[in-house]
């Protein structure tokens, strides 16, 4: 009797973002990618990890993590499990550079293996789990979907994918691979969800050329394009847009030149050679021969082209006359944010151009006919939706019920499927699945608790101060204090007459103005104990100022 395969995801069903999937076979478990979501409510965070807590339990077991591509949902938590799990990650050229960048910055050591379509690792320890990467197109280069060999039969897991025949950078989906898997048989498939609401197929990367040109054709002032960093075949066309009309091109923000040097670098990406230009000649040239590469399609308001909108960018200007276009489609729910940026722009005098306008996207995601021909060339005896809302997932397992896949199962978070002689069932029990909402920085850390942390560290670090005044709330007239109470402060017993003193001078010199605003009041009080404590031997305490009104 072959042992029972299980499948389950810990993030990516239900939600798009946060994929992680994770296939155990006789003690053994493969990882498939490990990324984060990106809130798109106000929340105080950054990004959203998924609990990663049951792999962590089981770290010696993870003989391999692979890495279908380099897109942020996909690796953007990879840092951070690999602080827990000590496992070789095995994944195609441009995530492996990526994942390299963001390691080093983060101070990770990581085992990072580069493989290309073709390879198969297995996980060691003898292992019978095998995984082949098997080239597919999508909007980054080097995407790959894999093809487990398990003891229960080939596991196809098609990452992130659309079928493009002319993909721009890198070369077409690996077809005769996939009618051969096809041939050879396969037990399940796990497919990208994310547009099977939509009929019809996805338009090849390459068909956003004639909207580019059009475009640049007839733009007058300078010309401002905004898209994913990661997506080097739509730099490559802008490139080549900018290039016939005698525009040089500039890089704004650090995602998209990190990006377009890695690019360049691995020879994805080429602009003749005197084409590239630094913000300081981007300044000088006259508007008709720039254009100027940036990020923040979906409206964050940290990018560079929300702070172009806002007229607050110090190194470049948006002027009547400008041409932004916005090369993306919104993600739901940042609708607002990217109407702010799109109304600053025009504000400003810009034509900006985006959906709607000439055809300047397509996406990166396998619409229906190209989700059912996937279907059609791989012939699985079982279908498992993933990457997507369950709406999507749902969609997605009815197309499989139409090319005639017998068993569809419809998988949430946490949820097993287990693969045996028998058939395949629903394990009673769920893993533990969840989301951790974070920071970078806290992804750098040691522990995913780290927003508290970090607060805790300053607090042992150099202990707390707290300093009470009570004030008449109809004269302004101190009542009482200041006072002052420390917790772990070193020095502070000798030191509190002395100090009380000194904050009592910063009332003084506070106006009378000044002396009637709650928040002056406070911040001259922490001002002053501060310098205190810096003086007096460089030590940094928290301050907290308590001032009532009574
Ligand atoms: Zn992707």
């Amino acid at each position: 009797m072959a042992p029972p395969v299980r499948i389950a995801a810990l993030g990516g069903l239900g939600e798009v973002g946060m994929n992680c999937t994770v296939v155990e076979c006789d003690g053994r478990i493969a990882v498939i990618d490990c990324g984060i979501l990106f809130p798109n409510e106000n929340l105080g965070v950054d990004l959203i990890a998924p609990d990663l807590s049951w792999l962590e339990e089981r770290h010696a077991q993870v003989g391999g993590i692979f890495v279908t591509h380099g897109h942020e949902d996909h690796i953007g938590a990879l840092p951070f499990l690999l602080r827990k799990v000590r496992a070789p990650v095995y994944a195609p050229r441009f995530a492996l550079e990526l994942l390299r960048n963001r390691c080093a910055e983060m101070g990770i050591e990581a085992d990072l293996r580069e493989v290309k379509p073709g390879d198969a690792r297995d996980l060691g320890d003898g292992s019978p789990l095998r995984v082949e990467f098997v080239r597919m197109t999508h909007s980054i280069p080097d995407a790959c979907a894999l093809a487990l060999r398990t003891p229960q039969g080939v596991i196809f897991h098609s990452g992130d994918f659309k079928l493009d025949e002319t993909p721009v950078v890198g070369r077409a989906f690996d077809l005769p691979r996939l009618e051969a898997l096809g041939k050879s048989g396969v037990r399940l498939l796990l497919s990208d969800s994310t547009n099977a609401e939509r009929p019809g197929r996805t338009l090849s990367e390459a068909a956003v050329a004639p909207g580019l040109e059009e475009v640049f054709g007839r733009a007058e002032g300078r010309v401002f394009v905004a898209c994913f960093a990661s997506n080097i075949g739509r730099i490559q066309q802008v490139g080549q847009a900018a290039r016939a009309e005698g525009r040089r091109v500039a890089l704004l923000g650090r995602a998209m030149d990190q990006n377009v040097r890695l690019a360049r670098d691995l020879g994805y990406l080429s602009f003749a050679g005197w084409q590239g230009c630094s913000l300081e000649e981007a300044r000088e040239l006259p508007p008709r021969e720039l254009c100027v590469l940036t990020t923040g399609t979906q409206g964050e308001p940290r990018s560079a082209l929300a702070r172009l909108a806002r007229g607050e960018h110090p190194e470049l200007r948006v002027d009547p006359g400008d041409t932004v276009i916005l090369s993306s489609r919104h993600i739901p729910g940042n609708e607002l944010a990217v109407g702010q940026v799109v109304n600053d722009l025009c504000r400003r005098g810009a034509e900006v151009v985006y959906e709607g306008g000439p055809r300047l996207h397509v996406s990166g995601h396998a619409s229906e006919d190209e989700q059912r021909r996937l279907i059609r060339l791989l012939r699985p005896e079982r279908f498992v939706p993933v990457h997507g809302e369950y709406r999507q997932l749902s969609r997605h397992a009815a197309h499989a019920a139409a090319e005639g896949v017998a068993h569809r199962h419809l998988l949430l978070d946490g949820e097993v499927l287990e693969l045996s002689d028998e058939g395949a069932r629903v394990l009673p029990d769920k893993l533990p699945v969840g989301r951790v909402y974070t920071d970078r920085e806290a992804l750098a850390g040691e522990d995913m608790g780290a927003l508290v942390v970090k607060d805790r560290r300053l607090l042992a670090e150099a202990g707390l101060c707290t300093v009470v005044l009570v004030v008449d709330k109809a004269t302004g007239a101190v009542v009482r204090g200041p006072d002052l109470f420390a917790v772990g402060v070193a020095g502070f017993e000798g030191a509190e007459a002395e100090l009380r003193a000194e904050a009592a001078r910063a009332l003084e010199e506070l106006s009378p103005g000044a002396r009637a605003d709650v928040a002056e009041v406070q911040e001259a009080l922490r001002v002053a104990v501060r310098r205190f404590f810096r003086k007096a031997g460089g030590r940094r305490p928290t301050v907290l100022p308590v001032v009532l009104e009574l």
